[in-house]
């Protein structure tokens, strides 16, 4: 397990040339773990999954200092499309799937970054079937038409279609029940534990992700305030008192 498979050093983004919102983020995510990113709505957590897959561009915002590696190599000066590739994608908030494409389409599009034969796109719908048999059940329906746990579903299975080692997820609880967020977690364990699939998870549900995750850190204002294993930060009285909401 390297300790460094995704490694923020330091890093500085402004919006517009002008507003610092990343004050120095510095992360570390180990190879095969899952690592959650917690904070309050405008900390920061967006635009630091938005840093790493180099899409700050169409925000007008940029990298103004730091550093990003991924395996050992340095990425804050791929394009997204490269950073793909290379075995990194993100799933954007707000699970965005073409709502007029069926599920199983908007999965296909997910495999554009990679020249597969039809048999391999087959083997690849057939694995994302497998760890989402809600997804198999819906194959056929528009994905506009589909439930909002069934949509991150499927944003999460189009994004897994490119073959990935790491997988940033960007507040996948949004707008959905609890208990459907559990389920997509336990998913997420499952592709963890037997695809190998490193995962960074940005979550404002704390609870449910602290479930999930072996670390996490906790950003505030744009900076790292507390990093520590799931149970210590489940444990800590700030993160109980601000994130947890018990006293
Ligand atoms: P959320 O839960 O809303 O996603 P977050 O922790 O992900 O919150 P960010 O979206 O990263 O927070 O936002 C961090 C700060 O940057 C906020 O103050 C926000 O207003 C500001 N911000 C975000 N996007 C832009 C932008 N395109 N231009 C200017 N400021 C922005």
């Amino acid at each position: 397990t390297r300790v460094d498979y995704l490694k923020l050093d330091n890093v500085q983004v402004v919006y517009n040339g002008m507003i610092l919102v990343l004050r120095g983020v510095s992360m570390r995510v180990p190879c095969g773990k899952i690592v959650t990113l917690l904070g309050a709505n405008g900390a920061g957590k967006t635009t630091t999954l938005k840093a790493i897959s180099n899409l700050l561009a169409a925000e007008r915002g940029a990298l103004s200092g730091g550093s990003i590696h991924f395996e050992g190599r340095r990425v804050d000066d791929l394009g997204p499309e490269a950073l793909v590739r290379s075995g990194l994608i993100q799933v954007m908030e707000g699970r965005r799937c073409f709502p007029h494409l069926t599920i199983e389409e908007n999965l296909l599009t997910g495999a554009h970054t990679r020249s597969a034969r039809r048999s391999e796109l087959n083997a690849g719908l057939e694995k994302i079937f497998h760890y989402f048999p809600r997804l198999k059940v819906k194959r056929r329906l528009s994905a506009g038409y589909a439930s909002g746990g069934e949509q991150q579903m499927c944003a999460i299975g189009r994004a897994l279609m490119s073959n990935p080692r790491m997988v940033l997820l960007d507040e996948p609880s949004m707008g959905l029940a609890p208990q459907i967020v559990q389920e997509i977690f336990a998913i997420v364990r499952d592709l963890n534990q037997r695809e190998r699939v490193t995962f960074l998870i940005a979550e404002q549900n704390a609870t449910l992700a602290l479930d999930c995750a072996d670390f996490g850190y906790v950003i505030e204002n744009g900076r790292v305030v507390m990093d520590g294993t799931a149970q210590t930060l489940k444990d800590s009285s700030e993160v109980r008192e601000f994130y947890l909401g018990i006293g």
